[in-house]
């Protein structure tokens, strides 16, 4: 996940409407920090060159990146109208190498092979820029800190700054992106709110 979801980055959350059940727009915005968009081109280069390396991959005409594109969304939804493109483009793919690479290129890479899409600086950005999505795990959308703290949105015991009795115990309070998985920290946290809200009462 990038940093962008940090306190601090310009991430960003609104109401969509006054309705209390619609749920709010939050925006990451993945890569805005330069520094991430790097390293992810890096690496993509890094892993493209793994994958075409002889000892691992020997067609490797038939690279090609999977990204979970609005349209590999759509066509990952179970349904009737997906099980028959499927049932098509299943047995399509398994032709002799020369024409599985032409399909690919047509209908999975719009017509530009990936070699071409690696070579190119800015098309490898476009490219990765629009392929990028979080993973599960955002964090720090109201963050814990100290009274005086600009940035803080809760106190040390997870009271909303400026608020008599309204509390926040949930993954949404970390201050930072933490460097492991967020689950128990959740429950953590969440454990000694209710202590000091037990002590106040
Ligand atoms: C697919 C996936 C895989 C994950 N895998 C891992 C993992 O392997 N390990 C790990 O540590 N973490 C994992 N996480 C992250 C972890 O689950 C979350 O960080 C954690 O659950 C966040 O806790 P939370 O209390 O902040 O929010 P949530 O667990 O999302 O709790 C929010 C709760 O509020 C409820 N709610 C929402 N709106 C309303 C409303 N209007 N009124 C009343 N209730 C409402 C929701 O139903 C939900 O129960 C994963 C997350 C996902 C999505």
């Amino acid at each position: 996940m990038s940093e962008a979801s940090q306190p601090g980055c310009s991430d960003e959350k609104r109401l969509a409407s006054r309705d209390p059940k619609t749920y709010p727009v939050v925006d990451f915005n993945l890569l805005s920090d330069r520094r991430d968009l790097e390293r992810m081109v890096a690496a993509v280069r890094l892993l493209a060159k793994l994958v075409v390396h002889p000892a691992l991959n020997p067609e490797a005409g038939d690279f090609f990146p999977a990204s979970f594109s609005p349209r590999i969304k759509r066509l990952s939804r179970y349904g009737t109208a997906n099980r028959i493109v499927a049932s098509i483009l299943g047995p399509m793919l398994d032709v002799p190498a020369g024409l599985r690479q032409l399909l690919i290129r047509l209908v999975l890479l719009n017509g530009t092979a990936f070699q071409a899409t690696l070579a190119d600086d800015r098309a490898l950005e476009a490219f990765v820029r629009q392929s990028v999505f979080g993973v599960w795990h955002p964090v720090g959308t109201c963050r814990m800190g100290d009274p005086s703290d600009p940035k803080a949105v809760v106190d040390p015991e997870g009271l909303v700054i400026g608020s008599d009795n309204i509390f926040v115990a949930d993954a949404s309070i970390m201050p930072r992106l933490p460097t492991a998985n967020t689950n128990i920290p959740v429950i953590m946290a969440a454990e000694k709110i209710s202590d000091a809200l037990l002590s106040r009462n």
